[in-house]
């Protein structure tokens, strides 16, 4: 069985046709060839009715707050993708729709000559929208396969509570799934012409296909982050090599840099969780280290995370938070709020506080925020929005448009977790209630505030493009 059953789901009721020409593979947010349980089950299906594979991958000019930043970083995957398909016998199709006068049907058409449709099973972003309206207008068998998770979605029931409820169910789940998963075969390699509508990214067309795309221009590439497979593996690798055995001790220390930065790589499935997770068991095996630290964040509450935004129907409403943080925020609804700052003040990172300032700059730049800043930027928000939900939509925006990892799972449960989401009440204050709140002077006390601040304005410094950012 190369695919566990519990990661599949079909959600349409038209029948497979193996009288088509191949299985069409929908890569809409694990971009990468391996550990790709949804390519994995489409070669299974082409296997099993002697067909061969087709991996569909698009981009659009259309969705929210598309930019040059998260568009560059996807195309930079694109011929790594496209290389690894050709020698494992796949086809591999490539649809950049520039404007909108572009043609908006291209899934359908291959779709009409497909046996069977496999996509991602994916809770947020445009793939969630995508699997709820697509499968009903197809005539044949439209699957989805959930290889996001280490631990499928669909063995996880209900909404969990927090941390400490899902924990347990994932531990006793892990020795199950967290394994290598079947080699990449297929029987019959794709030999079709491919469709007018391809089109051909190499590493030196990319500069010139994002200009010709109808987006925001004002949002520029990472000046840290570069996409793609390779670049995901030769990060990964310096972590383990440099950071793995002290990142217990120095996560909470921005200035270390010693995380791993996966978190766009995971966001655009250019690496998986899975491949992160058994990389980490290897190198730690090896070297006698002990990882939980580690594990807990990638598996347990990034899972927790997924868990959330499968179970709602709106993940950025804040009315999805619990009763206890419901009743707290109707109480402290009129405290005075004294500074408010405008969304253009806070974009541009023009507060009165140089930490915060500084953790949003990371965000312009490099297209996110250290973790441990990244709760106190979240907070802050709060203490200077007019209202809660207006704090919840500044940090919803401020990610869609400038993070490489944002518009994902972690991204929705993570600003509610600065209202109280998986979190439990602490003592009462002004603004925040029951919420946790994290101060100017804890930061100074456990972080290096001025290290990493140098860091950043150096960081800013580094190319012209960037400073339109900040205008
Ligand atoms: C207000 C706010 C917004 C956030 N928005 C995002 C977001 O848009 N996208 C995103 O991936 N993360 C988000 N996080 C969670 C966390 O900050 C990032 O996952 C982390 O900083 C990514 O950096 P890293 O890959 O170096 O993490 P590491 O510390 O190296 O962790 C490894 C991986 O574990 C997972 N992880 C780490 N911390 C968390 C967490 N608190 N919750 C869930 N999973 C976690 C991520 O997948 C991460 O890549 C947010 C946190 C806050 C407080």
């Amino acid at each position: 069985m190369p695919v566990e059953p519990e990661r599949i789901q079909k959600l349409n009721s038209a029948p497979e046709r193996p009288d088509r020409d191949y299985i069409l593979y929908w890569s809409q947010m694990n971009r990468r060839v391996e550990a790709n349980h949804a390519l994995l089950y489409a070669a299974a299906l082409a296997n099993r009715h002697h067909l061969s594979v087709l991996f569909y991958e698009g981009l659009t000019c259309t969705y929210q707050y598309a930019n040059d930043r998260l568009h560059t970083f996807l195309l930079e995957g694109v011929p790594e993708t496209e290389r690894r398909l050709r020698s494992a016998g796949i086809g591999y199709v490539f649809y950049l729709r520039r404007t909108k006068a572009f043609r908006n049907d291209v899934l359908y058409e291959l779709a009409q000559r497909a046996a069977a449709v496999v996509t991602d099973d994916y809770p947020t972003f445009i793939a969630r929208e995508h699997n709820q309206r697509v499968p009903r207008k197809l005539d044949v068998a439209y699957y989805v396969v959930d290889s996001s998770c280490v631990v499928p979605m669909s063995q996880i029931e209900e909404r969990q509570y927090a941390a400490y409820t899902i924990r347990p169910k994932l531990a006793r789940l892990l020795p199950k799934y967290l394994k290598q998963p079947d080699p990449l075969r297929v029987k019959r390699r794709f030999d079709g012409v491919l469709p007018d509508f391809h089109t051909r990214v190499t590493e030196r067309n990319i500069r010139e296909l994002v200009a010709a795309c109808d987006i925001d221009h004002s949002v520029c590439p990472s000046v840290d982050f570069h996409g793609g497979r390779i670049a995901a593996v030769k990060r990964l690798d310096f972590f383990l090599e440099n950071n793995l055995a002290w990142y217990a001790r120095g996560r909470n220390e921005p200035s270390a840099h010693a995380t791993s930065d996966m978190s766009p790589y995971l966001h655009f499935g250019q690496i998986s969780a899975l491949e992160i997770a058994l990389a980490v068991r290897e190198h730690a095996q090896r070297h006698k280290l002990l990882v939980n630290e580690y594990l807990e964040e990638l598996i347990v509450r990034r899972e927790l995370a997924f868990n959330y935004t499968r179970f709602v129907d709106d993940p950025g409403s804040l009315n999805n938070l619990p009763e206890w943080c419901l009743q707290n925020m109707k109480k402290h609804a009129s405290d005075t709020r004294d500074p408010v700052y405008s969304r253009k003040q806070l974009e541009s990172a023009r507060t009165y506080d140089d930490l915060w300032n500084a953790a949003q700059k990371e965000m312009l730049v490099r297209g996110k925020i250290h973790g441990y800043y990244r709760m106190y930027w979240g907070k802050k928000i709060i203490e200077w929005s007019r209202n809660y939900q207006e704090a919840a939509d500044t940090m919803i925006d401020i990610h869609g448009r400038y993070a490489l990892d944002g518009r994902d799972p972690n991204t929705y449960a993570n600003i509610l977790w600065c209202f109280g989401l998986h979190d439990r009440p602490w003592p009462e204050r002004p603004i925040f209630g029951t919420m946790r709140y994290m101060s100017y002077e804890g930061m100074r006390r456990k972080t290096n505030v001025e290290a990493y601040i140098t860091g950043i304005e150096e960081l800013c410094g580094h190319r012209a493009d960037q400073r339109k950012l900040f205008s």
